[in-house]
Order: structure tokens, then sequence, then C-alpha cells
């Protein structure tokens, strides 16, 4: 059985990262997409809604498989006897870090190598960055996130703005 990891932070999902899900689920017996937890980082939402909005939309998609941990990424793998990391590439900028971070994992777990998929050309502006500004200024989501869940990401930024 082929499993491969597509880590990130999905705060929240976009069509990019659902379009690389949609790739690379194609190539794999399964497809673990993870919410990787980073504990200095607070997002619009929290790791468990990441993990829901996600699963929302890769529901007919047979062989993705959602989770979150707070694991090492080479460690979470070999626990899952995954031997592959899907990342998705949108610039030169993200080739930089994302090499560096595929040479670590390779050697802290030798059985663990990453596989770079480049983005879509209408999504390599899109990020879960962008996604949040869009929805501050209200902007409509439609052309950045999967339809499931884009209304809860708009309400979520408002209850966020409200708070303030
Ligand atoms: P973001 O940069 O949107 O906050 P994450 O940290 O959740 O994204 O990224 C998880 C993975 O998805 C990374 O490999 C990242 O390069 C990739 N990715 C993010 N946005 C896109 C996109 N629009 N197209 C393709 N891959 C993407």
């Amino acid at each position: 059985m082929r499993t491969a990891i597509y880590p990130g932070s999905f705060d929240p999902v976009t069509l990019g990262h659902l379009d690389i899900i949609k790739r690379a689920a194609k190539q794999f017996d399964k497809l673990i997409v993870c919410v990787m937890v980073n504990s200095d980082k607070h997002g619009l939402f929290t790791p468990e809604e990441r993990v829901e909005l996600i699963r929302r939309t890769t529901r007919s998609i047979p062989n993705v498989e959602v989770d979150m941990s707070a694991e090492l990424l080479s460690d979470y793998a070999k626990r899952r006897r995954a031997t592959m990391v899907v990342k998705g590439l949108r610039a030169v900028s993200d080739f930089e870090k994302e090499c560096q971070m595929a040479l670590i994992n390779r050697k802290l777990n030798p059985n663990l190598d990453t596989m770079f998929l480049p983005a879509r050309q209408n999504f390599t502006y899109l990020s879960s960055s962008v996604v949040k500004e869009m929805a501050r200024y209200q902007v409509s989501l439609s052309g950045f996130v999967p339809k499931e869940i884009a209304e809860d990401v708009q309400a979520r930024m408002n209850d966020f703005l409200s708070d303030k």
C-alpha cells in the first residue's frame, strides 16, 4: 500500500490545496491530509475545525483521510507507514523552504521522500492568508475556497472582526 501525506496549516483549506489533494490522491493508494498543529501559531480556525472543513470538501474522494498531528512530520510519517510527503509549489520562493524541509525530513527518516506538484496556474496567487484578507474585506470567496465552506469562512471572519 502506497501512502502519502499532504501536510500543512490549512487555515482554511483553499481551492489550491484541493487541487493538489485531487491530483496527489490519484497517484497513491491512500493520501493523508494532515493539519500540522503548531502551538506558536494562532489560526482563524482551531485544528479540529480545519480537519472538519477539509473532510467536508474531500468527502467524495474515497482514498483521502484527514488527520491532525502535533508530531514532527518525519515521526508522524513513520507511525502512519507513509513513504512520501506531497507539497504544492506556487513560486520559486516556496521552493527554497520546501527543499530544505524535504532534505531534513529525509535525514530524520530515510524512508521518507518528498514529491512536489506545481500549483495550477490560476491558483499560484492563492494562499490561506489571501483568503483571510479577502474575507476581511467581504470579497466573495467563491473563487478562493471550496463552495461547501465559503459561508463558514466568511462567518468566522465576521465573528473575529466583531470581537475586536
Ligand atoms: P498556505 O501557504 O496557504 O497557508 P499551508 O501552509 O496550509 O498553506 O500549505 C500546505 C501546502 O500547500 C504547502 O505545500 C503549500 O506550498 C501548498 N499550497 C498552498 N497554497 C497552494 C496553492 N494555491 N496551490 C498549490 N499548492 C499550494
